[in-house]
This record gives C-alpha cells, sequence and structure tokens, in this order.
C-alpha cells in the first residue's frame, strides 16, 4: 500500500513540475501547484523517511521438535529493495526442547533499528514408537503365563519412555488374548502397539497306573493286565486311546516291562511303564547254612564304584584271577563302564541301592523296593543283567531304620526274599568304613576274621578314597590262597549269610 502512495506521489510530483515549467505567467494558478508541488515534495521525503520494512513472517511460528536445526529464513523488504541479509536475528531457540522461545529480527533503517518480535513454538506431536522384540504373535502352551520378549521406544523428543509403558491383556476367546502397549510421552502424544497370544496344548497327557508300578509275579501264576488311565487338561479322558505294549513270560524269572503310550489331540506324547517282576517263590532258596560251603570266601564291596579305587581293585582281581562281589549304588554315566567292567570280568553284581541315604529308604516297604528296583532296572540297562542279590544299607542288623519306621527291617527281611530276591550280611569285617585306620588294620580284621568252617561274607567297600583297602587286598587274597580257602562271588548257591534283625 505505502508503495502505491508512494508511486502516485513521485508521479504527481513530476506532473506538477511540469505543468509549473509550462505556466510562464504568474498567476495563482501557477503558485497554488508550486506550493503543491513542494507539500508533495515534503510528504514524500517524510514517507520515504519514516516507512517502515515489512517483514514476512508471522508473530506465532511453530516447528515439530528435533525436525529444524535453525529459524526459516525471513524475508524484509525495505523501500522496494530485499534487504533479507541485512537481518539481524537475537535470541535463543532450542528446537530439540518443546516450549516457547522468543526472538527478534532487527532491520537497521534510516530511523534507526526496526524490530520485529516473534514467538518461536517447539512442538511434539509426534507419537513415541514403540517396538515390540520377538514375534507379533507368539504360541505358548495354555498353561503358562506369556513371557515377555521385550520392546524398545523411541521419541523424538528424546525422552526416556522405557520405564512407563504399561501393558494390558485384552481376552480375544479362550484360546488367544491380546497385550496391548501403550506409552505417553509428556506432550500427551500416545504411542501404542500390541501383540496377539495364541495358547495351543503342549502339555502332554497323564497316564495313571491302575496298581503298583512294580509288579510281582510267582513263576508260572497268570499275570492280569491291570491297564491305565489317561486324561489330559484339553482332550479329557484319553484312556480309549492308549497303547500298551511289552510282555510279562511268568513262565520264567526276570524282569519285564510294560509300556503305556498315549497322544492327545496336539500330538503331545505320554508314556509310563510297569516293571513285572517274575520271581521264583515255589523255592526261595534261603539257605542260612554257611557250613555247606566250607571254607569259601566272599569278598564283597560296598557303596561303588567309585571311578578312584574300582578300577583298581578290578585290577587286583583280575591279576590274582579272584571273583568278587559288589553291591552298588546308584552310578554315574561315566562310571557305567566300572559296572559293564565288573559284569564282564566275571563279578557279581549286587544291589545295596539307588540311594543310601537311611531317612528316604527306609520310610515304608514300597520306599525300599521302589530303592533296589530302580537300581535293579538300570543295572540291566547297563548289563543286560537282572539282580536279585542284595545288601541292606546298614545290614539287616541295623537299629537306624527305627528312627523311620518301627519294624521295617522284619517286614522287609520276609518280603525281599518273597520278591524274589535274596540278601547278605556279612560275618566278617574289614572294618574299612569305621575303625581300620591303616592297610594294616584292614589287613588284620580280616584275615583274623576268616574261618575254615564256614562261608565267610567279608564286608569291604570300595568308596572313593578308600585306599587302605585297595592297598590290603593283594595281601588278603595271598593270604587266603595260601590258608587253603577259596574264592568265589555270589552265585544261586550261595547261602544267605543273615544277621539277627533288631527292628
Ligand atoms: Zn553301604
Amino acid at each position: 500500500m505505502l508503495y502505491l502512495v508512494e508511486t502516485i506521489l513521485y508521479v504527481s510530483i513530476m506532473i506538477a513540475l511540469i505543468i509549473v515549467y509550462k505556466i510562464k505567467k504568474f498567476n495563482w494558478a501557477k503558485i497554488g501547484m508550486l506550493v503543491a508541488s513542494i507539500i508533495f515534495v515534503l510528504a514524500i521525503a517524510i514517507t520515504f523517511v519514516v516507512e517502515k520494512p515489512i517483514v514476512q513472517t508471522k508473530d506465532n511460528i511453530s516447528y515439530e521438535v528435533g525436525v529444524n536445526e535453525k529459524l526459516d529464513q525471513v524475508i524484509v523488504k525495505y523501500h522496494f529493495m530485499d534487504v533479507s541479509d541485512k537481518v539481524k536475528t537475537e535470541g535463543e531457540v532450542n528446537f530439540n526442547k518443546v516450549g516457547n522461545y522468543k526472538v527478534k529480527y532487527i532491520v537497521p533503517t534510516i530511523l534507526g533499528n526496526y524490530t520485529k518480535e516473534q514467538t518461536v513454538e517447539i512442538v511434539d506431536t509426534t507419537a513415541p514408537i514403540i517396538t515390540l522384540t520377538g514375534n507379533e504373535t507368539e504360541e505358548i502352551s495354555y498353561n503358562q503365563e506369556y513371557k515377555e520378549a521385550g520392546y524398545t521406544v523411541t521419541d523424538n523428543s528424546n525422552e526416556d519412555l522405557q520405564e512407563t509403558v504399561t501393558v494390558t491383556k485384552e481376552e480375544v476367546s479362550n484360546t488367544e488374548y491380546k497385550l496391548i502397549y501403550t506409552v505417553e510421552d509428556s506432550s500427551h502424544n500416545i504411542g501404542y502397539a500390541e501383540r496377539t497370544v495364541k495358547l495351543i496344548d503342549k502339555v502332554a497327557p497323564t497316564i495313571k497306573l491302575k496298581g503298583g508300578s512294580t509288579v510281582y509275579i510267582k513263576l508260572n501264576e497268570k499275570y492280569t493286565e491291570q491297564g491305565a488311565t489317561a486324561t489330559d487338561e484339553i482332550d479329557g479322558d484319553l484312556t480309549d486311546k492308549i497303547q500298551t505294549s511289552g510282555k510279562a513270560d511268568t513262565s520264567k524269572s526276570g524282569s519285564y516291562t510294560i509300556t503305556y503310550t498315549v497322544k492327545d489331540n496336539s500330538e503331545n506324547e505320554a508314556k509310563k511303564t510297569r516293571t513285572v517282576v517274575v520271581y521264583d517263590g515255589s523255592k526261595p532258596s534261603v539257605n542260612t547254612n554257611a557250613g555247606s560251603e566250607k571254607g569259601v570266601i566272599y569278598l564283597t564291596f560296598d557303596d561303588g564304584p567309585s571311578s578312584s579305587i574300582t578300577p583298581k581293585i578290578l585290577d587286583i582281581l583280575k591279576a590274582k584271577g579272584v571273583k568278587a562281589t559288589f553291591f552298588i549304588l546308584n552310578y554315574s554315566s561315566t562310571n557305567e563302564k566300572l559296572v559293564k567292567r565288573e559284569f564282564d570280568e566275571g563279578h557279581t553284581i549286587g544291589i545295596h541301592g539307588y540311594s543310601h541315604e537311611y531317612k528316604a529308604i527306609y520310610q515304608s516297604v514300597d520306599t525300599y523296593m521302589q530303592n533296589i528296583t530302580k537300581l535293579q532296572e538300570k543295572i540291566k540297562k547297563t548289563t543286560g543283567y537282572t539282580s536279585i542279590y542284595t545288601r541292606f544299607p546298614g545290614g539287616s542288623s541295623n537299629t537306624v531304620s527305627r528312627n523311620y519306621c518301627k519294624g521295617i527291617m522284619t517286614v522287609l527281611t520276609k518280603e525281599v526274599v518273597a520278591r524274589g530276591f535274596k540278601y547278605f550280611d556279612w560275618n566278617v569285617s574289614s572294618g574299612d568304613a569305621g575303625g581300620a585306620k591303616t592297610s594294616q588294620d584292614v589287613y588284620n580284621n580280616v584275615t583274623k576274621g576268616l574261618k575254615h568252617n564256614r562261608a565267610n561274607m567279608v564286608l569291604m567297600h570300595d568308596f572313593s578314597g578308600n585306599t587302605k583297602t585297595l592297598n590290603a587286598l593283594s595281601d588278603i587274597i595271598d593270604y587266603g590262597l595260601k590258608n587253603g580257602y577259596t574264592f568265589s562271588s555270589i552265585n544261586s548257591s550261595t547261602p544267605m549269610i543273615t544277621h539277627g534283625v533288631n527292628n
């Protein structure tokens, strides 16, 4: 507008001056023209001086946080000219921080500096972004809680919002739910993500045996399959789908395995086994007449196998051509080869028990029987041999079992025999688990205990570190051989050498 006025004035003044020049004769019109011209000139001069520059920008301007690094260039016109490059800007703006900032544009003019103020708003209108770790759709078993795979939050204003995410669960159906992740930044922008969790059946059904997990059948008696039931958390009763395999040949004594298998509709398989022990119950070969095997020495080693002692004992036995008996405990996969070696070298493997812990094994007849049948099974897996020879931890005369089950030894000593086992105590003790301090003690205890008029059942140990027995063994064997004894491992004709029962 100002420019238009200015232009008109310039043009008017030109016309006025031309007219004044043309009119030669003095008259009022001429004077009037002249005065008008002077006024015009003055007006133009004043206009020129007081004219303000035009700053082409708004009073308020806003930028998204973190996007710009500087203010947009301001266009300034002054007397038809673009003087944008003469503009100075005052005031700081932090483009990375939400807030209101004041800036001033300063333009030099004839009358000094012209100033225009502006409010610069740095705003955040962008929602934070939640990025999920893991899959957007997760499948888990119906009985599990989803374990959060995690997420990261990024925000344009660099706020740390990681800890402020809220996760809510939204049921979709009984086999599916959604996890809704939300987060809000300080400018109230809301970030959002969701994950679908599908519940599937990964749990095998449960098989329950009808009857015991170990069944004892006398030779030639009939084994009646008692069956099993199966249930699945999702598919319900699956008893009809159980497949039974394995057979018990009751015409042959031994240990048999019946396997029950069932799959649910999601192909999860469950398996359970039952051990059927067929034993010769018609004539339990209990022979307590130790005199029938006069002068025989049964070397027995309890509590093995141990990697430090057992191989060396086997070496000595091998060198001397002597067979012995090992009443073993549960063994590691590393020591499996020792059990194999004992068997392969003609020694007898007896069952001391899967565990030696009195408190656990002497709880009840069942816990005791499980303790020996569990190891019996394992030995069978290792060697193919079903051992029926056992030795009670602590011996059948132990009193420690009284603390856990009164009278249990009275029952057990009959029960193990009724179930087809033979148990052996000892009548010569090396003392290597107690009083004997040196190899000489072990040697003395054994050699003094030997008698020619009976079978001699010698208690020794091949547990880890038992060097006193290891170092006495050669001499004991030499003593026995020199003095007319014979050595044997326990076999079907070995008399059951037993203690009196004290519980
Ligand atoms: Zn023992």
